[in-house]
């Protein structure tokens, strides 16, 4: 059987993983990615309107992702305030993009139009190579490399590698066959994600409402269509996914209220159990975990893939201080950067999920919590409301950027 030898093998082909891939490929390192998928799933784009699934990008992420050259805000749609409010009270809070001179904190764009943009980005790479229907047979770290025997189309492979990276999702089989332990917190919560039409338009306004069963998230998505992340009780999932749409809506809009006038419709639902998953460690050898592999959040305030991104671009940062990009010192450096960054979201992501689970707190409460939080930039910009629009936009985490390299 013949040897493959790679730079760098990315295990999962989902946004962050790919994302990774064309860092490193413009970067000047060859690439293998792998997915256990067949192929590239089915074409999306946004006139798939309420059947759509959507992530808000940070304004950093978005930043990020432009300089790099590997996107260009490309059917998505900005997000010019944050309402923050609680169900019962009469309080709420806005932040604009405006007070931080920004043309948007954020950016709702569909997981699927992203994902075949990148995918389709990294197929014409001529330093990447794709490999589908892939799964992995076993792994031996080696001094130089590390080397990964796994299957395509069930054919035995074997590929030698001085970088290693998993990026194949909360259930990661690298970090498995690694022996890297997790800690992990079953929420008892989960999130209902669909799509609404609404009778009045959303203004390019984000709301995030805490209601007595947890947060509900609304993101712009078409003119007057929003992207809905419900959080409720796990033992009211089933009850509440077997609601009629009709009465589904008039559920949602009990918790939302008239802010947006009537909903009217909802696009297909999904159910996801919430449960913080965090590895112990991040780095083992030559291995790197990234995004869900290393830590699973609770969406409670769209944190995981910004966070995932940062760590993505750091990594491919730090690369710049070896020529070898597994090497011991190149790791040491990027946990280094990125582990206030981590711990900080972890910690404010929990902690939000924990406080809203059943009793309301009141906005008083949520803003206290936010505030010892320590927000991203609280110590920079006074004032928590606009701390908390920092940490929307992603602002405030230094990295180390990646040039592009000399290459054989
Ligand atoms: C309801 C909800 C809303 C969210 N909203 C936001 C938001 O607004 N903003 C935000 O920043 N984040 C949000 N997140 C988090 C975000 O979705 C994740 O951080 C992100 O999807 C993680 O991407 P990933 O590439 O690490 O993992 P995944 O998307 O899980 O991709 C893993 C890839 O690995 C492949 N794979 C899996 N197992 C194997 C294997 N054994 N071998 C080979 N390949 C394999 C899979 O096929 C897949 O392609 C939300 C999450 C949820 C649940």
């Amino acid at each position: 059987m013949s040897v493959d030898r790679t730079d760098v093998l990315i295990v999962g082909a989902g946004l962050v993983g790919t994302t990774a891939a064309l860092l490193y490929a413009n970067a000047g390192y060859q690439v293998l990615l792998a997915d256990k998928r067949p192929a590239v799933r089915a074409m999306a784009d946004s006139s798939d309107g309420l059947n759509l699934r959507t992530v808000a990008l940070a304004h950093r992420s978005v930043q990020l992702l432009q300089e790099a050259g590997i996107w260009q805000l490309d059917e998505c749609c900005p997000i010019s305030a944050i309402h923050v409010s609680e169900r019962g009270s009469f309080g709420s809070v806005r932040m604009r993009a405006a007070e931080f001179s920004l043309p948007a904190l954020g950016y709702v764009v569909g997981n699927q139009v992203l994902e075949q943009q990148l995918l389709a980005a990294a197929s014409r790479h001529e330093r990447i190579r794709l490999d589908y229907s892939w799964t992995l047979d076993s792994l031996t770290q080696h001094a130089e490399a590390i080397e990964v025997r796994s299957r395509r189309d069930q054919l035995p492979a074997t590929t030698l590698c001085r970088l290693l990276i998993a990026a194949d999702g909360t259930e990661s089989s690298i970090r498995s066959a690694m022996g890297m332990e997790t800690r992990r917190y079953a929420y008892g919560q989960s999130a209902i994600v669909g799509n609404l039409q609404c009778a009045r338009p959303h203004n390019n306004e984000a709301f995030e409402r805490f209601t007595e069963s947890g947060p509900l998230a609304f993101l712009p998505i078409g003119e007057d269509q929003v992207a809905m992340v419900l959080t409720l009780p796990e033992a009211d999932t089933s009850a509440t996914m077997a609601l009629t749409d009709h009465e589904f809506l008039a559920f949602v809009q009990s918790q939302f209220g008239g802010r947006l006038g009537r909903l009217s419709q909802v696009g297909r639902r999904h159910a996801f159990s919430l449960e913080l998953v965090e590895s112990r460690q991040q780095v083992s050898g030559r291995c790197v975990l990234l995004g869900n592999a290393a830590r699973t959040v609770h969406p409670v305030a769209g944190q995981g893939l910004n966070l995932a991104l940062r760590d993505v671009f750091q990594l491919a940062g730090s690369c710049q201080r070896s020529d070898d990009p597994g090497a011991a010192a190149v790791l040491q450096h990027f946990t280094a950067r990125r582990l206030s960054d981590q711990r900080r979201v972890v910690r404010q992501t929990d902690a939000l999920a924990r406080v809203f689970r059943r009793q309301p707190a009141g906005l008083n409460a949520i803003m206290g919590l936010l505030k010892s939080s320590s927000l991203l930039t609280l110590d920079l910009i006074p004032g928590l409301r606009r701390g908390f629009g920092a940490m929307n936009a992603g602002l405030g985490v230094p990295l180390d950027l990646p040039a592009a390299r000399q290459h054989d």
